[in-house]
C-alpha cells in the first residue's frame, strides 16, 4: 500500500477459499461492490460451471483474474501417479487459459515414500513436462515454496532459495515463483531472495495473511493480517522495493473465519489489508 493514501485498495486482491463458504458468484459480486479489483480463482469453484463464461462473469464485475490455483503436485513413488499429475497440470493450464488468467500457483508437492531428493527432481521433470503448454497457452507458472512443516506430502520445496534456484534453471519468462508470507516470514535469508528472484524478473506473485499463536490447525488455522506475528509490511516493503506492482493476494484459510458471516467477514479482510499491510 502506498502509505500516504491508507485507503487504497486497488491492488487488493482475494483468493476465493478465502471467503469460502461463498460460491464464485457471490464471491465475484461482495468483491467488486467492495471495490477489490483482484481475484485469485480456485479451481473447485469452478466445478460444474462453464469456465469461460465464468472468466466473462468475473471480467464483467470489474476483476483482474490474478492467478489460479493450483496445479503441481507432481512427484509420486508411483509412474501412474505422477502420469496421473502431468495430465491434471495440463488440465490446469487449460483450465487457466479459458478462464483468461495468465498465471498458475504450482504447490509443488511431495511423497513421504520417498527422499526429498527424488521428490524434487520429479518435481523438476514435471515442470520441464508441462512447460511447453503453459508457453503455448500463455500461462506462467508460479513455484510457490511451502513451509517445512509441509515438507512430507504438499511440498519439498520449502524456501524461496530452493524455488529460486529452481526458476532459474529454467531461464524462461514462463516460470518464477509466488511469495507467500505465511511459508516464509521465519527465513533469515528472505529480504535477499526476494531481491533475487525481483532481479532475475522472476517475482509473480505475492501472498499475505497471519500466523497464529497457536497454530491449532496445519491448513486451516491462518490469521487475517494483524492476528499474528508476521511482519508483512516489512516484507511487502521488500516486495515491491524490487519493482514488483502486482496484486497483494490475502489468501487465508481458516475454520473459524469460515463459521462467520462472509459480508462481515469481507469487510475485516478489507481493514486488515488497509491497517496491516
Ligand atoms: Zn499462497
Amino acid at each position: 500500500m502506498n502509505p500516504s493514501n491508507p485507503t487504497d485498495i486497488s491492488k487488493l486482491c482475494i483468493h476465493t477459499i478465502t471467503t469460502n463458504p461463498w460460491n464464485i458468484e457471490e464471491a465475484a459480486q461482495n468483491y467488486s461492490a467492495a471495490g477489490v479489483k483482484g481475484i485469485t480463482v480456485w479451481r473447485d469453484a469452478l466445478q460444474a460451471r462453464n469456465i469461460q463464461q465464468t472468466g466473462q462473469m468475473l471480467r464483467d464485475q470489474g476483476l483482474s483474474i490474478v492467478s489460479l490455483c493450483r496445479g503441481g503436485f507432481f512427484p509420486a513413488k508411483d509412474i501412474d501417479k505422477r502420469r496421473l499429475a502431468i495430465d491434471d497440470n495440463r488440465r490446469a493450464i487449460e483450465e487457466a487459459h479459458q478462464l483468461g488468467t495468465s498465471m498458475i500457483v504450482l504447490v509443488c508437492g511431495a511423497d513421504p515414500r520417498q527422499s526429498l531428493e527424488d521428490s524434487r527432481k520429479q518435481i523438476r521433470d514435471g515442470i520441464a513436462t508441462v512447460l511447453a503448454d503453459a508457453v503455448a497457452a500463455g500461462v506462467k507458472l508460479a513455484i510457490e515454496p511451502l513451509h517445512p512443516m509441509y515438507a512430507d506430502a504438499r511440498s519439498a520445496i520449502n524456501t524461496l532459495a530452493q524455488a529460486n534456484d529452481l526458476a532459474e534453471e529454467f531461464n524462461s519468462p514462463f516460470v518464477g515463483v509466488a511469495v507467500d508470507v505465511y511459508h516464509l516470514w521465519w527465513d533469515p535469508a528472505l529480504k535477499k531472495e526476494i531481491k533475487r528472484c525481483g532481479q532475475n524478473e522472476n517475482l509473480f506473485a505475492f501472498h499475505i495473511c497471519d500466523w497464529r499463536t497457536p497454530t491449532t490447525d496445519f491448513l486451516n488455522d491462518r490469521g487475517l493480517m494483524g492476528d499474528g506475528c508476521i511482519p508483512v509490511k516489512q516484507i511487502r516493503s521488500w516486495v515491491e522495493a524490487t519493482g514488483f506492482n502486482g496484486f497483494v493476494e490475502v489468501e487465508v484459510f481458516s475454520n473459524n473465519y469460515w463459521k462467520e458471516n462472509q459480508a462481515d467477514y469481507l469487510k475485516k479482510v478489507i481493514n486488515a489489508y488497509k491497517e496491516h499491510s
